[in-house]
Parts: structure tokens; C-alpha cells; sequence
């Protein structure tokens, strides 16, 4: 299962981003020029190279590696139907600490000196999902899923029930048109992550939330969308990569 799950995990992703970009073609909020994705989709390569493409799996080895050692404070390690409750809670906490890590990501300069990759994109798609710094991923384990293995017991159902979950992170990257309306704190959008990614000064650090907007809404930092609000994407400074190479040294590039 291990073995498969190196390689099958990364190939899943592709797929649902390759689907959604079909998708976008036929139902394209805004136009964007021709092979706006290829940039994204060559990152990939050095994306997956680091490692950081197995994130979801490094989150479960973590997890699995720290209650091995006696972590886990609470106990989810549950099965049957209990599953269902069990892995709300797991879910819901490790989306709090994704929330918690993005907030860092724009408030700490040499963290946001990564994370503003992520945000440079001026034409957001779905292929924009894997656009994030590769050495993001190893912080990641380091700090939020670490935690998650000290706080949670958990089982191997739970673990791989949210990997598969985080695929939905490609839905609110995609350039369409739609949103939840009067329902926006139920899950992300489109929509309502566009307003997170827009160069517009008026949208910043607003709705950092990955699966759950409730977040943004319990500490504030929510803007709902208005209707047909879809503000254009990217660093206001119009900073971008203008090469592959340039997304190696990005962090350090003034
Ligand atoms: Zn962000
Ligand atoms: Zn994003």
C-alpha cells in the first residue's frame, strides 16, 4: 500500500487538476492567454522532484510516526460509525492549524517571502493548486502536522479519508464562476478563495481559509463576495517568475 500510494497520490492530483482544467475551458470566468497553465504544470515537475507533491502522505507518516512515539492526547482512533464523528473532528481541527499556518504565511516576512509565490499568479487556475514553494511542504511537517500527531490519535481510515479530502483544494483555485451564495461559510469557492488571491488592496488578508470559511468568520478576517464580485489575481506589485529557474530563488529575489 505504501509503495502505491508514493506514486498513486501525486498521479490522482494530476488528474483532478487535468479534469478541472478541462473543465475551465468550456466554462472560463475570466479569459485567460493561451497555455496560462503551462507555467504551473512545468512547476510541477520541480514541485514533485522536492517532495513536497507527497504532502498529504507526509502528513499521515507524521501523524503515524508521532503516535507511535505515545503522541495523541485525544483519542479518535475510532471505527464503525464513530468514524463519521471522529473524522469531522480531525478534519475540522486540521484545517483550524492549516488556517492558523496561512495566517503566518502573510504576517511573517520570511514566510510570506514564500507563500507570495503562490499568490503571483495573475492568471489563477486550477493548475495554480500545486503552485506553492517547494520547501513549504517540510515546514509544514515540521510544525502543523507534528502538532496534529502530539494533540490526535488517529488511524490509518482517518488519515487517508482527509488526504483524500485535501483534493478539493483544486475547486476554489479554478477560473469559473460560482460560489456558495448566502451559504459561503459552509465550504470554500471559487469565489470566495478569488478574493484571497486578488491584487486588489481592499481583499488582503481576507479569507485565508483552506476547506472551512467558518474559520475566517470566527476570527474575522472574512469577506463575503458580493454577488459577482471576481476581482483580477495576483501581487499587486505585478511580481511574478518570469522562468523556472526564478521560482527556485524566489524567496530571496527582491
Ligand atoms: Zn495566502
Ligand atoms: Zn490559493
Amino acid at each position: 500500500m505504501g509503495y502505491a500510494a508514493v506514486l498513486l497520490g501525486p498521479l490522482i492530483l494530476l488528474a483532478v487538476i487535468l479534469l478541472a482544467l478541462a473543465i475551465e475551458r468550456r466554462h472560463p470566468l475570466e479569459q485567460q492567454p493561451a497555455g496560462a497553465s503551462r507555467f504551473n504544470l512545468a512547476y510541477m515537475i520541480i514541485y514533485a522532484a522536492s517532495g513536497a507533491m507527497l504532502a498529504p502522505l507526509t502528513a499521515i507518516v507524521t501523524v503515524r510516526l508521532v503516535n507511535a512515539a505515545g503522541g495523541g492526547l485525544i483519542d479518535l482512533d475510532a471505527s464503525g460509525w464513530m468514524l463519521v464523528p471522529a473524522f469531522v473532528v480531525y478534519a475540522l481541527s486540521m484545517d483550524f492549524l492549516e488556517y492558523v499556518f496561512h495566517r503566518v504565511q502573510h504576517r511573517v516576512p520570511a514566510m510570506w517571502a514564500m507563500h507570495s509565490f503562490h499568490h503571483s499568479d495573475a492568471a489563477m487556475n486550477a493548475s495554480t493548486t500545486t503552485r506553492h514553494y517547494w520547501a513549504e511542504a517540510g515546514i509544514k511537517a515540521l510544525s502543523i502536522y507534528l502538532l496534529a500527531g502530539i494533540l490526535f490519535k488517529t488511524n490509518l481510515a482517518i488519515l487517508g479519508m482527509y488526504g483524500v479530502l485535501g483534493l478539493y483544494h483544486v475547486f476554489p483555485h479554478m477560473n469559473v464562476r460560482a460560489g456558495f451564495g448566502p451559504c459561503w461559510m459552509l465550504f470554500n469557492s471559487p469565489q470566495y478563495h478569488r478574493i484571497h488571491h486578488s491584487a486588489q488592496a481592499e481583499h488582503f488578508d481576507r479569507n485565508f481559509a483552506g476547506l472551512f470559511p467558518v474559520f475566517d468568520w470566527l476570527f474575522g478576517t472574512h469577506h463575503i463576495p458580493r454577488a459577482g464580485e471576481y476581482p483580477p489575481t495576483g501581487l499587486d506589485t505585478g511580481k511574478a517568475p518570469a522562468s523556472l529557474l526564478d521560482t527556485l530563488t524566489w524567496p530571496v529575489r527582491k
